[in-house]
């Protein structure tokens, strides 16, 4: 399976033009046929024109969604090492926290601690149980 090389041309739309629904490029109001790809831009009511329109529209949708998941199969190394230092630094504080709510007898500190710990734990465990 080949990846659309192609990038789809959504954003800089101006009103007095049509985007082209095979690859999205942006082509006059008078054009008839897509400057990049050559695709009719003619809207007619008719049934096969409504059929056209539904292929493209959901062949882009699938491309889309197969940018998305490949980037979702792939996560960047910094988001799970992000992820890491987040949990040890929630924990590391929460044990600090104790400590000191441990030396100053405080009850609402220890509280705060042991919820700081607990959020350090389960960043922890939702990354390694990721792989
Ligand atoms: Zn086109």
């Amino acid at each position: 399976m080949d990846k659309p090389k192609k990038e789809p041309v959504i954003l800089n739309q101006s009103p007095d033009s049509k985007l082209c629904l095979n690859c999205g490029f942006p082509n006059r109001n008078t054009d008839s046929q897509c400057m990049y790809c050559r695709t009719s831009l003619i809207e007619d009511s008719g049934l096969f024109n409504w059929i056209r329109q539904t292929y493209y529209i959901l062949r882009w949708r699938w491309q889309l969604k197969q940018k998305r998941d490949s980037l979702e199969s792939k996560p960047p190394i910094y988001r799970s090492f992000g992820f890491f230092v987040l949990g040890v630094i929630l924990s590391a504080a929460g044990i600090f926290v104790f400590t000191s709510a441990m030396s100053q007898n405080s009850f609402s500190s220890g509280l705060i601690a042991l919820l700081l710990i607990g959020y350090g734990v389960i960043t922890l465990k939702t990354l390694f149980s990721e792989k």
